[in-house]
């Protein structure tokens, strides 16, 4: 293929423009972008060289070069993984395949903070390369093509690229950097390798850049032809606990997640018995934007053996836990496993329940702690992940009562924060239930007649406004042996609750007012099932109740926004 000139999908001009313009006060982290595609390409070729042993040509050993031309101004990230055909470079980097590019594009115009992070996170990390060039040549062959059948990937960033093809002796990829006038810095080895230590040091292949020596005549240090690593290249979840810094867990959370912010919690263990893997699952401050998408693969990376299997290996998470970011790297399971087979493996049941627990556990440990950071900690979360744990009450059964002390309400007695244990602990003397009314708001909640007669005897209510309050409702009946009762339902039975005048004058009420009911109901016949008098309103003169067992009002207004 002789030199073509091709247009960039125009979602990728608006990128561009975009990421040159917005993250330049955070420039360095294009080292970190295209270090870390270099450490995914070697990834994929770990992974497909299963099958295939003869895609590793005669260079087993993956590594990345980073090195830089003083002359021609020129910065080189090489790799040698799984490279691109020219097919691979013109889709992979001219288009924007990737959901989200246009919820990217919202949050850098929107955000005042310009979120250097977001970059990552959407899939466009290796334009984050134009921030500091105003070239880009990319050298690449995919392993397994012949020499000959290389390309040369070229372009200054702005509306088109060029492709052709070259020859290129060994496989993967270069990413030459031609620097724009006044990033000279990142032509000095020290400012790379500081750069790249800070946020690839948990990579687990090698990095390498030349050495440099004091040269005594020339009074300075000059570069050698000797390559040396400048990372730690053990994997971090491979280390034990000791040798890990809370910085180095918080840095190694940011790659992964491509979240800005620091964890709310982690946990790291290594697993051993029956099953044998290592973990460290970490908990986001913030929910990401697309957390409602049940169909969102988790955020846990599978590794067997220190080998990179794949992302999101949802299997290892039940679907409610789906925030949850990290690493487990099996001992047992095959190199060759599939997501098919993942679903079905023993092995993996094991690590999603013993993962599940270590979840859970983190955030009982927060929630119950007697420290009021941890307890802020605990209400942040829940503000923003507590209607996805709520999901967890009918998806996971075995934890359900775990998940049920997890919980946090608004009530009659507190706006927020509420447990089921917490209104238990409050329980009038014979109360036998615990009462709760569902609404589209607190306000609405608030105001509703049927709390009159729960208000005047200072029993409390629980608020159940959220949407998914319905349905966690039809899995959760009751909490250490109190059953959860609606106060918009049936008649009330407030039954110990009213002292025995009350009861007397409930009936007596009752008896004198028989034949309006009567007209009442004759009246009503084709439009309400039954009409009685009821002790639960004080100061209203009617309300709507339906029947024990029946869907409720506001479940009823729900299924009929949703068309049902
Ligand atoms: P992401 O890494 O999130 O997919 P990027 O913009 O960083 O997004 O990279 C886009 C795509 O370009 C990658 O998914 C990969 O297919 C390809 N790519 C980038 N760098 C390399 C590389 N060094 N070797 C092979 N493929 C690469
Ligand atoms: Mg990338």
């Amino acid at each position: 293929m002789t030199k073509q000139t091709h247009a960039f999908q125009a979602e990728v001009k608006q990128i561009l423009h975009l990421v040159t313009h917005s993250l330049y006060s955070n420039k360095e982290i294009f080292l970190r972008e295209l270090v870390s595609n270099a450490s995914d390409a070697c990834d994929k070729l770990r992974f497909e060289a299963l099958d295939n042993a003869a895609l590793f040509e005669d260079t087993p050993n993956l590594e990345v070069r980073v090195s830089f031309d003083e002359e021609a101004k020129t910065l080189t990230i090489s790799d040698n993984g799984i490279g691109m055909s020219a097919e691979e470079a013109a889709s992979h980097l001219g288009t924007i395949a990737k959901s989200g590019t246009r919820e990217f594009m919202a949050k850098l115009e929107g955000d005042q903070k310009k979120d250097a992070q977001l970059i990552g996170q959407f899939g466009v990390g290796f334009y984050s390369g134009f921030i500091v060039a105003d070239r880009i040549t990319v050298d690449t062959r995919r392993a397994g093509l012949a020499q000959d059948q290389g390309v040369r990937w070229s372009s200054e960033g702005t509306g088109e690229y060029e492709l052709e093809t070259i020859t290129k002796p060994g496989r993967g990829t270069d990413v030459i950097l031609h620097l724009r006038d006044g990033e000279e810095e990142f032509l000095k080895t020290w400012r790379v390798k500081s750069t790249i230590s800070k946020y690839s040091d948990h990579i687990s292949l090698p990095i390498l850049m030349k050495k440099e020596t004091w040269d005594a005549d020339a009074a300075k240090q000059v570069v050698t032809d000797e390559w040396e690593p400048v990372n730690k290249a053990s994997a971090l979840w491979a280390r034990s606990k000791s040798e890990v810094t809370a910085e180095q867990y918080e840095e190694f959370y940011k790659q992964i997640s491509h979240d800005s912010e620091a964890p709310l919690a982690y946990t790291h263990n290594r697993v051993e018995g029956r099953s044998e893997y290592t973990q460290l699952l970490y908990i986001p401050q913030k929910a990401p934007f697309d957390l409602w998408n049940r169909d969102k693969r988790g955020g846990v990376k599978l590794y067997v053996k220190r080998v990179f299997i794949m992302d999101d290996a949802e299997a290892l998470m039940p679907v409610y836990l789906r925030f949850v970011k990290g690493v487990i790297d099996s001992a047992d399971l095959p190199l060759n496993v599939s997501r098919e087979l993942l679903q079905e493996s023993r092995d993996v049941k094991a690590i999603r329940e013993g993962s599940t627990k270590r979840v859970l556990g983190m955030l009982e440990s927060l929630a119950n702690s007697e420290e009021q950071a941890d307890k802020d900690k605990y209400a942040a979360f829940w503000t923003d992940f507590g209607q996805v744990l709520k999901e967890g009450i009918g998806e996971d059964h075995a934890n359900q009562e775990r998940l049920a002390k997890l919980f946090r309400f608004a009530s009659t007695h507190a706006d927020a924060n509420v447990s089921l244990a917490d209104y238990v602990g409050r329980m009038k003397e014979g109360q036998e239930v615990i009462y709760y009314i569902t609404a589209d708001s607190l306000a609405a909640a608030k105001h509703s007649p049927q709390l009159e007669i729960f208000r005047k005897k200072g029993i409390e209510v629980l608020l159940l406004v959220d949407r998914v309050d319905e349905w966690m409702l039809s899995h959760l009946y009751e909490f250490e042996g109190k059953a959860l009762q609606s106060v918009a339902k049936g008649a009330v039975d407030l039954g110990k609750l009213l002292d025995e005048d009350e009861k007397k004058k409930a009936d007596e009420t009752a008896e004198s007012l028989k034949p309006l009911l009567d007209k009442l109901k004759e009246a009503l016949k084709d439009r309400a099932k039954d009409v009685r008098v009821t002790t639960r309103l004080v100061d209203s003169p009617a309300c709507i109740v339906v029947e024990e067992g029946d869907v409720s009002g506001h479940l009823a207004r729900l299924l009929k926004q949703a068309g049902q």
